[in-house]
């Protein structure tokens, strides 16, 4: 069992149904899990919009959380069983508090509004972690100088690198929660991975986690189910449909309010979020209620082009999409041209997407072939990437296979079809009548 600094009385348990249980056994953790920042997780989404493509998918950044926090809590137990001198013992501490608290910072539909409003949920992570917060405050009674050393894990520059390595790389505790997890809320088959072995064979080893050798083929099933996850799942043409609509309601109603537009709906504390403008206290009102609300009330606002997008996301009347492999400037120039002949929107009615600039990442080695690969180590300690020795990985490492998606309101473009120049209205799926 990990050393802890204030052990419960008594263990506190959750049940989940990816890990079975996550057990509690610090006060520090508990009074975390309690605090009002931490709970907010529970009214956000972990995968967005997924749920409008995969109904399944209304799991939270809450229950992920807390799943992340157990694989820690698991490795550092093992690693303190083993009695491996190359863990810090006495890190711990911080180890399962940056697991716990890594993704605090995430807003509503946290990919769209960050993109939209050029926002990053690791700063916020940080602010809440260091401002007059509880979660701060609950840090400071274990030591003063904890919520800054648990900040510095989650900004990746905490001396104490292995501690980074267990949150933040290819096996990172992060990224096996979410696999199984999102693969046990969307349904796909993908992500089953065994867990229980890959933890049984990790070790801590010159500042960084490494696997077995004999583990090798456990990672691999892991890899494979992440490259998996993120054809079937995470890069979803639909999903990205949603995302799309909702990132022009962003856009839309930041344009509107810069021009001084009355809304009749506008809650706090939308108007600083829309210049960037959000102090801590503000940043944690905003929620995925908060935004839904909204965005009920702006569907019978004034404004067309607001009211027809939240109308739109609510009732998931998603653009379609063609796929192309490629496409040059000049064409999208001349679509935009011509569907603002024609009346449509040349901004909100035409979007282009490549599915590789989604904030995930396939599995792929630098060049060095160590720096943010997963390491295998043999019997006489030698160490090698998993590419180096696996067929398998190094068939599927670094592979880019995406086409561009271009999306559009399919009734609206169907309506206006015939008008379109003839080269122009042969890029979409659309017969004229
Ligand atoms: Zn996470």
């Amino acid at each position: 069992m990990p050393s802890f600094i204030k052990p419960l009385r008594e263990e506190k348990v959750f049940k989940d149904p990816v890990h079975n249980y996550v057990h509690v056994q610090d006060r520090t953790i508990w009074s975390l899990i309690n605090t009002s920042e931490f709970q907010r997780l529970r009214r956000i989404r972990q995968l967005g919009t997924t749920y409008l493509t995969f109904h399944g998918a209304e799991h939270s950044r809450f229950s992920h959380s807390l799943g992340v926090y157990e694989i820690t809590r698991r490795i550092i137990s093992q690693f303190e069983r083993g009695g491996y001198p190359d863990w810090p013992v006495e890190e711990n501490m911080v180890a399962m508090c940056a697991a716990l608290l890594h993704d605090l910072g995430h807003g509503p539909f946290s990919h769209s509004i960050e993109e939209a409003f050029q926002m990053d949920h690791e700063d916020w992570t940080c602010k809440i972690i260091l401002g007059d917060t509880d979660v701060n405050r609950v840090l400071k009674e274990v030591s003063a100088d904890l919520p800054e050393r648990v900040a510095s894990v989650i900004r990746k520059d905490y001396e104490q690198e292995i501690v980074v390595n267990l949150i933040t790389s290819p096996l990172d505790a992060d990224r096996m929660d979410y696999l199984l997890r999102d693969a046990y809320f969307t349904g796909v088959n993908y992500g089953t991975i065994d867990i229980d072995r890959i933890l049984r064979m990790l070790r801590p080893h010159n500042g960084r986690i490494v696997v077995k050798e004999s583990g090798m083929h456990a990672v691999e099933d892991y890899l494979m189910s992440r490259y998996q996850m993120y054809w079937q799942v995470y890069f979803h043409p639909v999903t990205r449909s949603s995302e799309i609509i909702l990132r022009q309601i962003f856009r839309r109603a930041a344009e509107l309010h810069k021009e001084g537009y009355a809304f009749e709906f506008l809650p706090q504390p939308l108007p600083g979020l829309f210049v960037n403008e959000l102090s801590v206290k503000e940043y944690l009102k905003l929620d995925e209620s908060l935004i839904q609300t909204t965005f009920m009330q702006w569907s019978d606002e004034k404004d067309p082009i607001l009211r027809e997008l939240c109308c739109r996301f609510l009732h998931r009347r998603l653009y379609k999409y063609v796929e192309v492999d490629s496409i040059d400037m000049e064409t999208i120039d001349e679509i935009r041209a011509s569907f603002e002949q024609v009346g449509l929107h040349p901004e909100y009615d035409f979007e282009i997407d490549f599915p590789t600039d989604l904030p995930y990442d396939v599995f792929r080695p630098d060049d060095s072939g160590m720096g943010n690969g997963i390491i295998l180590i043999d019997k006489q300690g030698k160490l090698r990437e998993i590419s180096e020795v696996s067929d398998i990985i190094r068939s599927i490492s670094g592979l880019h296979r995406g086409k561009y998606h271009l999306y559009y309101p399919h009734h609206k473009l169907s309506s206006v079809i015939s008008r379109l120049p003839a080269h122009i209205a042969s890029i979409f799926p659309i017969s004229a009548d």
